[in-house]
């Protein structure tokens, strides 16, 4: 019996954040042993909200290095771009067919991302965005998909494509499952609710210390904490959040000092740059290595893109056969 398999994706937008490891990849690390993982660089996704990709290759070599630098391993885990993958289109197209506009329209994630987006007109491929995420998943007949909570409501559309499509063709796929990730989403440093390139809160998983540095003192903090000696609440200040993640030992030191007034801002911001740097530390220097040997990231992304076509082609293969398209 085969392994259990999942399929998990990014948008290629370039180099990736702290908040992409704690929010995926760290999870998706520790998943690989477990599962059958496959890899998707969703770069036909970016188009729906991003038609100017003239940077699409580079930003996808870019985060196939962040993938191998913190740990994915192109051995257990193949990682291929969708659109060098024709059956994603093609069984999206089908799966276009078992699911009404109106359901789409209804798709809370949607309605949280035009409002967030400010969009005004919704394209036919934005709206069908959680059709072709369908097919992503559905084609290597994933059991799981490794998601945060605004995903869910993807995932419950896949699975009702994949029950629409068994009931009327007969069993091809199975209906995955989300697999929530456990830690909560990593804040910006301006204090927003998560951390994006577009909102330029990040800290880059390539980023050299000064840089960590440079970035953690405009963290924001507990604004009635205005220099040392002042209690403080550090379970409202983000950088209280960050040493949680990237500096467990010292969490109960931390609190104590925050709201003794013992401690400043300044001298727990610096602190917590440097344990962000130490954990950066060995993922850097693998991002190096692979960076001065590209043609090695290219053979990754060659080899994963084999072995995704042949999954991908057997699938194709049964649902033809189900259809009576052979
Ligand atoms: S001392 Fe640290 S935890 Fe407390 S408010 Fe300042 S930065 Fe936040």
């Amino acid at each position: 019996m085969r392994k259990k398999r999942i399929l998990s994706g990014m948008r290629p937008t370039g180099k990736l954040h702290i908040g992409h490891y704690v929010g995926a990849l760290e999870n998706w690390v520790k998943l690989q042993n477990e599962y059958e993982s496959y890899h998707l660089i969703a770069d036909y996704h970016v188009l729906t909200t991003d038609l100017n990709i003239e940077n699409i290759y580079e930003n996808s070599i870019d985060m196939l290095i962040d993938w191998l630098a913190t740990g994915l391993d192109p051995k257990k885990s193949p990682m291929f771009r969708q659109s060098q993958i024709k059956e994603h289109t093609e069984l999206a197209l089908i799966f276009g067919m078992l699911i009404t506009t109106s359901r789409l329209e209804r798709n809370p994630t949607l309605k949280d991302q035009v409002r967030e987006l400010n969009i005004e007109n919704i394209s036919f491929g934005y709206l069908g965005y959680p059709v072709l995420q369908a097919s992503d998943i559905l084609l290597y007949k994933g059991d799981a998909v490794p998601v945060g909570e605004d995903q869910v409501p993807h995932v419950e559309i896949t699975r009702e494509i994949a029950r629409k499509f068994n009931s009327q063709y007969g069993d091809v796929f199975p209906e995955p499952v989300p697999l929530l990730t456990q830690f909560a989403r990593l804040q910006g440093l301006d204090g927003s609710a998560k951390m994006s390139k577009s909102l330029g809160n990040t800290i880059l998983l390539s980023d050299d210390p000064e840089t960590v540095k440079a970035k953690m003192k405009k963290a924001v903090t507990d604004p009635k904490k205005i220099r040392k000696g002042d209690p403080g609440n550090p379970d409202i200040c983000l950088v209280f959040s960050y040493h949680k993640k990237f500096n467990k030992e010292e969490v109960p030191e931390i609190d104590a000092g925050c709201r003794s007034g013992a401690l400043g801002c300044v001298d727990c911001k610096m602190n917590c740059a440097a344990k962000i740097s130490l954990f950066l530390e060995p993922i850097i220097e693998k991002r190096n290595y692979f960076e001065k040997n590209i043609d090695i990231v290219k053979d990754i992304l060659a080899d994963g893109e084999k072995k995704a076509k042949v999954t991908a082609g057997e699938t194709m293969n049964d649902v033809r056969t189900k259809m009576k398209l052979g």
